[in-house]
């Protein structure tokens, strides 16, 4: 199988990251948190989930790249010393040949500016850390992308059912696909447990369960209420974080997931979606952005030609994508 090499590694990687999520969500104290500039809130755990999985690519494929959500530069600062401490704890838990001074290249290996040549891997090593921080639902995100195309997703989803009809199922999911062999799905607890994960087959749009983020922020809450009713939907939307979208539509939890733009100028990043569009495109689903406009992973750090995101199962995607066009502007 193509890139099957690939795939154990960043299957490992995001089950590491995962544990380390898991453990620090358990008992997040107030030292562990951090705004970074741009007042967005990061923790010890996207760190150190960003140190273990770009320190396990390194090993395994050191001339790769790395397009990563996080960089050292905070965790350098003096008054930083204290939460760098606790991120050095948590990883060495999990990798004690890890030192300081490594955890810190780890991360900076995020840097590269991603685009059209070669191939790179692209890191969310906590995709919703506002979920995280409710102790709600995050996702570890890692993808491959060659020559500007995804070709590999793997998402670590810890506080995921495994069951889609259970919620009061074991929690913790793996999800990864590669380009043309389908989707899959395994227990973070037994990654050999493996099964199919397939979009579902409802065709008509009145009866799509829809989902959304959380955060009013990061998608236009009114405008998709509006798109459901233009739609006259029946079934009752849930709101959920991070890319655990793409897997509630990937596993036939929700037909539409909707990511309508807030703001004018903000660029979708790459490790906001690369993952999930792998999953849920082998899942059978379909996806483009609010004009129907194929994503375009090949143009650097963000899909600065694409504005938010239509992710659906195959049978409703053009009246969906129609709706939202007929929707109006973006903002
Ligand atoms: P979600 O959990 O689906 O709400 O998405 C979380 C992601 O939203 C974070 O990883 C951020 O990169 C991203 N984000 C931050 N600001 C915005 C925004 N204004 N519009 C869309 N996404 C955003
Ligand atoms: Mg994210």
């Amino acid at each position: 199988m193509p890139y099957s090499e690939e795939l154990a590694v960043a299957k490992e990687a995001v089950r590491k990251a995962s544990l380390l999520c898991s453990a620090a969500q358990a008992g997040l104290v107030d030292s562990e948190k951090h705004d970074k500039a741009d007042k967005s809130p990061v923790t010890v755990a996207d760190y150190g989930a960003q140190a273990l999985v770009l320190n396990t690519l390194a090993k395994a494929f050191p001339e790769d790249p790395a397009v990563g959500e996080e960089d050292s530069s905070d965790l350098r600062q003096t008054e930083n010393a204290e939460l760098f401490e606790r991120v050095v704890d948590y990883v060495r838990k999990i990798d004690p040949a890890l030192d300081a001074e490594g955890i810190l290249a780890a991360i900076d290996r995020g840097s590269h500016g991603g685009g059209p040549k070669g191939r790179f891997w692209t890191l969310d090593p906590i995709d919703g850390t506002k979920g995280f921080l409710r102790g709600e639902q995050y996702a570890v995100a890692l993808a491959l992308i060659e020559n500007g195309e995804v070709v590999l997703g793997v998402l670590g989803c810890p506080n995921l059912p495994i069951d889609p009809a259970d919620e009061n199922s074991e929690k913790g999911c793996l999800l990864f696909a590669t380009k043309g062999s389908g989707a899959f799905q395994a227990p973070l607890s037994d990654l050999d447990k493996v099964s199919p994960v397939k979009v579902d087959s409802v065709a008509e749009p009145s009866k799509a369960v829809f989902c959304e983020s959380v955060e009013s922020g990061h998608t236009a809450h009114v405008r998709s209420a509006a798109i459901s009713e233009s739609l006259k939907t029946e079934v009752e939307p849930f709101r959920m974080d991070s890319q655990c979208k793409y897997a509630a539509v990937s596993r036939g939890q929700a037909s539409v997931y909707l990511r309508l733009p807030t703001r004018p100028g903000y660029e979708e990043k790459i490790w906001d979606h690369a993952a999930g569009f792998m999953v849920l495109i082998e899942a059978g689903g379909k996806i483009a952005d609010t004009f129907g406009k194929p994503l375009d992973f090949s143009i650097g750090r963000t899909l600065k030609e694409n504005k938010g995101i239509v992710a659906t199962s195959p049978l409703v995607f053009d009246q969906v994508v129609r709706a939202v066009v007929a929707s109006g502007a973006p903002a």
